[in-house]
This record gives structure tokens, C-alpha cells and sequence, in this order.
């Protein structure tokens, strides 16, 4: 069944418009008396037929609300280095499939990739790209892209856990470390194409994270996160 996220939300209805309303009625050719999946984009979801459909809304008589059962219980945040061109977009799709709760682009000491002044419109658009995601990867919530933060002015305070993915960590595996319970709210840092500097990796450590292997092979800036959220749900059990 086909899912949209609604934010305008009455007792035993909810209302569908913009670019879902045009997905719905002109690709999708939904009509009245068809029925769809609704997310309220927090981890919500219920199913609702369409009862009327006009211009610029279409109407639909919801059913009772439940949880969704497609979200995760641990809530991911991933901290990703500015990548070379147009990998963030593969990055929040990939990880918003997989389960990510949001993700924060971050600047560290070898980004290649300056942030320029139009980084508010690509954070709109990575914003967009991780709605689509969730809509078609059945995810009862849209992860958020945070604003760009540097490396070192990242608040750790409010996880549970957080790992490094450190290229530069030979012994200590993701694997390992996860025997100790994480908690539910983990973060998790990857370096750029340029990979941490040491001293990076040594700050974000004293302020309590912990560095981490994911493995003998090195795998791109883009892969890793994929990685790293794919191993830390699958030990989990999500
Ligand atoms: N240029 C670096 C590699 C950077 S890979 C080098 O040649 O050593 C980009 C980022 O992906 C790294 O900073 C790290 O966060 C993550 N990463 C990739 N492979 C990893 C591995 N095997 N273990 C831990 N982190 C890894």
C-alpha cells in the first residue's frame, strides 16, 4: 500500500497536499474509496481511505492510530564528514532506509569540501531526499538533516553512546565495544575522504566516545555510515 506523511491531522481525517498530493493523484491515479498508509512522520502510522479529492487536498478518513512498527526502538544520530559532491544525497537515503533518526553534517579538519553559502539550500534538499527515503522505505518517521556543525563543537551530552569509526583503530571492533549496552540515543562519527586526524579522533574520545574498527578493509566515507548503521541495528536486533 502506498504510504504518505501528513502533518495536518483532524480526529478521523488527515489531509494530503503539495508534491504528495500530486504523487498521489497523477502518478499513483489514486481515486476516492482507495486506501493508503498514513505516518505522522513521528512514528505513527494508521491506514485511511480517500474520500474526496480536490484541488490542491485530498481528504482521507483515517483509522485508529498505532505505532509504527518499521521504526527502530534506538535512535541513531550520524555525524557525517562532508563528503565530495552529491554523496551526502546517497548518504541520508541509504541511512534513512536502513534506520538512521538523523543526521548532522559535520566539518572536520580534512573535509576536501568547503560548505559554501548556498548550504541552505542543499540542506532543503538533502531534507527532501530523506522524506522521499522515508516514504519509500515504509518508515513511520523522516530523519532530520541538523545544520551543518564543526567537528569540535558537537554536543555529545544528549546520547547515551557514541562511536568514532577510526581508520586509525586496529584492535577495538564495533562488535566488541556493542557487548557493553549502548543505551538508546547512540551517535556516530565518520571521518571524510581525507579520513580523522588523530587529535580529532583523541577530542571527540576525552569527551566520552568511543573509537571503533569496522573491520580490516577500508571502506569509503560513503560506505561506512551505511556500514556502521546497518552492523549497529543488526547487533541490536532491529
Ligand atoms: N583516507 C583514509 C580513509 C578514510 S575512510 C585512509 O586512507 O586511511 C573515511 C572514513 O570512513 C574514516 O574516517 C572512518 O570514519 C570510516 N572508516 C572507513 N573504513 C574504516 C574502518 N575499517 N574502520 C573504522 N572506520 C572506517
Amino acid at each position: 500500500m502506498n504510504r504518505f506523511f501528513v502533518e495536518n491531522i483532524g480526529p478521523d481525517t488527515a489531509v494530503i497536499e503539495g508534491e504528495d498530493l500530486k504523487h498521489l493523484a497523477s502518478v499513483l491515479r489514486l481515486k476516492k474509496g482507495d486506501h493508503v498508509m498514513l505516518s505522522d512522520g513521528k512514528g505513527s502510522e494508521c491506514e485511511g481511505e480517500i474520500e474526496r479529492i480536490e484541488i490542491g487536498k485530498a481528504l482521507v478518513k483515517t483509522g485508529p492510530w498505532r505505532p509504527c512498527v518499521s521504526e527502530p526502538h534506538h535512535k541513531l544520530t550520524l555525524f557525517q564528514c562532508l563528503p565530495k559532491t552529491g554523496k551526502m544525497e546517497t548518504i541520508i537515503q541509504k541511512c534513512t532506509e536502513l534506520g538512521v533518526n538523523a543526521l548532522v553534517p559535520t566539518l572536520s579538519a580534512r573535509c576536501v569540501v568547503q560548505p559554501g553559502r548556498d548550504f541552505d539550500k542543499k540542506l532543503q534538499r538533502y531534507r527532501k531526499v530523506a522524506r522521499e527515503a522515508a516514504m519509500q522505505s515504509h518508515r513511520g518517521l523522516i530523519p532530520e538533516v541538523l545544520p551543518l556543525v564543526e567537528l569540535k563543537k558537537a554536543d555529545l551530552s544528549i546520547f547515551d553512546t557514541v562511536y568514532v569509526a577510526y581508520e586509525g583503530e586496529k584492535e577495538r571492533t564495533l562488535k566488541a565495544v556493542m557487548a557493553d549496552k549502548p543505551g538508546r540515543r547512540i551517535a556516530l562519527f565518520i571521518g571524510p575522504e581525507g579520513g580523522f586526524e588523530a587529535e580529532e579522533v583523541a577530542a571527540l574520545v576525552d569527551k566520552g566516545a568511543r573509537a571503533v574498527s569496522l573491520g580490516p578493509r577500508i571502506l569509503r566515507t560513503e560506505t561506512a555510515g551505511m556500514a556502521m548503521c546497518a552492523e549497529i541495528l543488526f547487533e541490536l536486533g532491529e
